[in-house]
């Protein structure tokens, strides 16, 4: 089996390359990924997210110790499933920062600046709320604002605004700081993940290819180029197919770096300590990771206005029947 490009991983970045590099009926593309289908009813409930982690398309991991947290491990959940983390994450509509995308520019990564990027981002975006200079509307990426609005959200706004921090509307467009109202990816009271937004509709193109349940073990590289990638199948088969032209990782921030030290591409000492035959000695390969912990700040409210007790029969009917309410 042979496939111009082969990309690995259906996450965030997964999905959209999969979707844009099969435009072109010319291209055959395989998108393989390790998790199953997004068929659970809980990936699609928004406010059912926090039920996905430790879940069956969860990879569910765990740091090391670590010595600034007295040394407690910290609980690291990443999407494992069509969609990716796209499919369990908390859906908040947000893009990264100017300095962060010009910084990367100034390191020399032609095409990462802010002004290179917004196009891109105002393509893939069907912003429900915002027409201006920062949105776009038409795009695969259904964004819009809760209907849903509570008390809790109203006071922390407040509250915050005392403190001097200013309200602002909209944190995707010219200034990104002050309190606001969240942009979700949500669809008529449904996860907008990037399987929804982006696999699903190129799922009819002849020329894409979608594997599930096919976890990549390892990019074969002959002559200092990606040549194809091997990987075990549902019966836990190792398998090889071959690209005519790219191998895209996109296996998210953990994995990524991971099949790349798998594959022979990392620091020379670690894959050696670890019986890996090296291909090329890049020190940086799985380093330098920095994430935003995961950890629950937990209050009483004195009065029934929480998320906590969500799960009524009435929430459920009214959701099921209106698909809005309480499950934004
Ligand atoms: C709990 C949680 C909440 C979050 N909340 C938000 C939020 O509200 N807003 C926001 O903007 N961001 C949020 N994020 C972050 C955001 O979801 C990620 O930054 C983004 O999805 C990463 O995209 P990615 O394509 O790099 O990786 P992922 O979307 O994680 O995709 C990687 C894919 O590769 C697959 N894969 C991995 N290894 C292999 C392999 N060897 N073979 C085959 N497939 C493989 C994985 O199963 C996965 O499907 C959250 C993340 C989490 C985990």
């Amino acid at each position: 089996m042979k496939f111009d490009y082969i990309v690995i991983g259906a996450g965030s970045a997964g999905a959209v390359l999969a979707n844009r590099l099969s435009e072109n009926p010319q291209s055959t593309v395989l998108l393989i990924e390790a998790g199953k289908k997004d068929k659970g009813m809980n990936i699609h409930i928004p406010v059912a997210y926090t039920k996905l982690n430790n879940s069956a398309v969860d990879w569910a991991y765990w740091s090391e110790p670590q010595k600034e947290f007295l040394n407690r491990r910290l609980f690291l959940p990443r999407g494992k499933t069509l969609g990716g983390s796209s499919s369990t994450n908390a859906m908040i509509y947000i893009r990264g920062n100017r300095l962060d995308y010009d910084k990367w520019a100034a390191l020399g990564n032609a095409g990462w600046s802010y002004e290179d990027v917004l196009p891109y981002f105002k393509k893939s975006e069907d912003n429900q709320q915002f027409q201006n200079d920062y949105h776009g509307k038409g795009g695969a990426l259904y964004v819009s604002q809760t209907g849903y609005k509570t008390v809790l959200a109203d006071a922390f706004i407040q509250a915050n605004q005392e403190l001097g921090y200013p309200y602002n509307e909209d944190v995707n467009g010219e200034v990104q700081d002050g309190v606001t109202r969240a942009q979700f990816t949500i669809k008529n009271g449904k996860r907008w993940s990037t399987a929804q937004a982006f696999i699903k509709p190129a799922l009819s193109r002849p020329n894409l290819t979608v594997f599930t349940e096919a976890q990549v073990s390892r990019i074969l590289i002959e002559n200092n180029k990606a040549t194809g990638i091997e990987y075990w199948d549902t019966k836990g088969n190792k398998k090889i197919i071959q690209s005519n032209r790219e191998v895209i990782v996109s296996a998210g921030a953990f994995n990524s770096p991971q099949l790349l030290m798998l594959s022979g591409i990392g620091d020379k000492d670690e894959l050696k300590n670890q019986g890996i035959p090296v291909v090329q000695h890049l020190p940086g390969v799985g380093k330098n990771l920095h994430d935003h912990l995961f950890f629950h700040v937990a209050s009483l409210a004195s009065q029934k206005v929480s998320f906590n007790n969500a799960e009524t029969l009435g929430n459920l009917l009214r959701y099921f029947f209106s698909k809005k309410d309480l499950f934004l």
